[in-house]
């Protein structure tokens, strides 16, 4: 896998102080899309998880880590991902984790497959959903279009519906 970006810090991909990990390749080709360059599966330099993780460790102002991209959870790079997020959860236990998807969460449940299902269950926070340009909304924290919802995805799969979380 590829990694199209990586910021030590931000404040401006979910709630708090967090790492921002940008993978490459995205099939969605949204128009508008913001990150154009990380649709193709070749963008920026080979993905190093021991480097990525070390890095984060470093860091103690960090609450968590955020997966974006391009399409984290699309099938060329959800294995690697996930491999990832269970690298976190084992070695930086006290951080949460968000992943930015095109996919809806309905469509990634529908793919009925494994490593999909491991993956969700592994995140906390799912934002879900492509970029409608004709819905993008500056007003709403951390989407770029009103149609994308920030999932409680703990809640979600625990209740077996859909629970927004209030930012
Ligand atoms: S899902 Fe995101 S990265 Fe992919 S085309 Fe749409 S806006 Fe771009």
């Amino acid at each position: 896998m590829k990694m199209a970006g990586f910021y030590d810090e931000s404040m401006s991909n979910g709630i708090g102080w967090r790492a921002v990990l940008f993978v490459s390749g995205c099939p969605h080709n949204c128009l508008g899309c913001h990150n154009k360059v990380a649709q193709d599966f070749n963008y920026g330099e080979e993905f190093d998880e021991n480097k990525i993780i070390e890095r984060m460790k470093e860091n103690s102002i960090l609450k968590g880590v955020t997966i974006s991209g391009g399409e984290p959870l699309c099938p060329e790079n959800i294995s690697e991902v996930n491999h990832f997020i269970e690298r976190v959860r084992k070695e930086l236990p006290k951080f949460n984790v968000w992943c930015y998807t095109g996919y809806t969460f309905e469509e990634l449940k529908n793919r009925e497959d494994e490593i999909t299902n491991i993956t969700l269950n592994n995140i906390d926070v799912l934002v879900d959903g492509r970029f409608i340009e004709a819905r993008k909304n500056p007003e709403i924290k951390f989407r770029g279009s009103d149609n994308q919802r920030i999932i409680d995805l703990k809640k979600t799969l625990k209740e077996n519906k859909i629970v927004e979380l209030e930012v």
